[in-house]
């Protein structure tokens, strides 16, 4: 069974008025019903969340093609370049589930052909997260390249803490089973929106 990131809320530790409505997630968000079924139509904000799996989120070889001293941005794309649309959303928390503002996220991957570019910064680019540990990228679905599945590189850093360098996955990508550095544990959630794709991911850092 793959483990994956799905929010979750920690009840017990904040939110003892939902065991008495019962609760559901959905996307995020959580429903609160009335007992016997009723909506209640009252929505929570997705924080604080917790995940179904909420270890550390794992390191992965960092590979040849990391460029320090990306451009500061939380979009990718370029009008003139080919690709699919994806926008990545998350949180960076510490393995007690807390939200870390500040955290550095830095991203780096292929364009739609399984190129780098490693001259100059197309598909290049850090951002910090907000007050509530969250991220947005809004970038293109990388291309395959031989030996590899599909992937995006991260590095990923609480303010004065030590750096997690890693690496994302797609689900159902038929190289997945045949790459020997992918791991379940680092695949994002995908799915499709009127705009494009949509992916989400929340890191669990150590310390
Ligand atoms: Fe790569």
């Amino acid at each position: 069974m793959h483990r994956r990131n799905f929010l979750r809320l920690c009840l017990a530790a904040s939110t003892p008025l939902v065991f008495a409505l019962g609760a559901r997630s959905i996307r995020g968000e959580t429903i609160l019903s009335a007992p016997g079924g009723t909506a209640s139509g009252t929505r929570l904000a997705p924080t604080p969340a917790c995940f179904d799996d909420d270890d550390v989120t794992p390191p992965q070889a960092e590979g040849p093609y990391f460029t320090r001293n990306s451009p500061e941005r939380t979009s990718l794309l370029e009008p003139a370049r080919a690709g699919s649309k994806i926008v990545l959303t998350g949180l960076v928390v510490d393995t007690a589930c807390q939200p870390i503002p500040r955290a550095l996220v830095d991203f780096w991957q292929a364009d739609d052909g399984g190129e780098y570019d490693n001259v100059g910064y197309w598909l290049r680019g850090h951002q910090f997260t907000d007050d509530a540990g969250g991220y947005s990228l809004e970038t293109i679905v990388p291309g395959l390249y031989p030996g590899r599945t599909r992937h995006l590189h991260v590095k990923v850093q609480a303010p004065n803490g030590p750096v997690l360098t890693t690496q994302l996955y797609f689900p159902d990508e038929p190289r997945n089973a045949r790459d020997g550095i992918f791991r379940p544990a680092l695949l994002m959630e995908v799915g499709e929106t009127a705009e494009g794709k949509a992916g989400t991911f929340n890191f669990v850092l150590d310390g």
